[in-house]
């Protein structure tokens, strides 16, 4: 009987595995060393107060930003080395991103798919379209679309080139309540479908507590707390999620109390 191979021996990569992360404009340390993963099928929260470090982990991950140290693996590749190839299977979303105003709905998405290289493109949008409850847009400029609906499109975007790794910045922020739930649904849905993961910011714990598997807890540019949503607030003598969370923001260092 043959040897399995070394590489067959291993365990699969993990879709994002970031080393000892750090970024540094002049004296503000923006990134000050992290270190996490996002597994297959698995919603990690990326939380924190307002500057604590989350939008530029993120950007860094998508390779907009480049780190002053660290390592970042999407599916085992590295980022700094081989980047085209990393980012290929990469996708996101974030209200701070819209898409072209002045293009409509399927004028985008075809603009994106051509730009992702994406194969049979007119049947994975008119899929697209329907998955996201969108056809009748379709002709529709996307700058007159309400948030949920530019919500909906800028999801779809993001599903083009079927993402191992999805990165959305917040994408509930502005909707209402039944939009948002039914945005949470689908992404929930697309993670546990496939084999992607997905890395989520929210400022709303209600939202974290929902849907994401794990969270890490950031502030000034450090993961001072990780784990499951549910179980984090009593582990740390908290009720909510939100007690801790203002708990951490407010004074990182009571951690060593609580
Ligand atoms: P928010 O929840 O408000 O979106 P955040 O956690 O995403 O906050 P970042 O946007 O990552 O925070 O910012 C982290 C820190 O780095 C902040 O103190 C910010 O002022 C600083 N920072 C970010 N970009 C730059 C830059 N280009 N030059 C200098 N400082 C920067």
């Amino acid at each position: 009987m043959m040897e399995p191979s070394s590489t067959q021996r291993l365990a699969p990569p993990k879709v994002l595995s970031v080393q000892a992360l750090r970024k540094q404009y002049g004296a503000t340390v923006a990134v000050d060393g992290i270190s996490f993963d996002v597994g297959r099928k698995e919603i990690v929260g990326l939380l924190g107060p307002n500057g604590a470090g989350k939008t530029t982990t993120l950007n860094m991950v998508l390779g907009v930003l480049e780190p002053t140290s660290g390592s970042i693996h999407i599916e085992g590749v590295n980022l700094a080395k081989r980047r085209a190839q990393a980012l290929e299977r990469t996708n996101f979303a974030a209200v701070y991103a819209p898409l072209p105003g002045n293009l409509t709905v399927t004028q985008n998405l075809r603009v994106f798919g051509l730009i992702y290289g994406v194969k049979g493109l007119s049947e994975r949008i008119e899929a697209l379209l329907t998955q996201y409850d969108l056809q009748r847009f379709r002709d529709v400029k996307c700058g007159v679309l309400s948030s949920g609906e530019q919500t909906r499109v800028a999801l779809a975007k993001a599903m083009l080139n079927q993402p191992q790794l999805l990165l959305l910045d917040e994408p509930t922020a502005s909707l209402d309540p039944a939009t948002a739930r039914d945005i949470r649904a689908r992404i929930r849905d697309f993670a546990a479908r496939g084999s992607s993961g997905v890395l989520w910011t929210s400022h709303n714990m209600y939202e974290v507590e929902e849907v994401c598997d794990r969270v890490l807890f950031v502030s000034r540019g450090k993961v001072l707390l990780e784990g499951d949503p549910r179980k984090l607030p009593h582990e740390h003598g908290k009720a909510t999620l939100e007690e801790l969370f203002i708990t951490v923001a407010r004074e990182p260092l009571a951690l060593e109390r609580i």
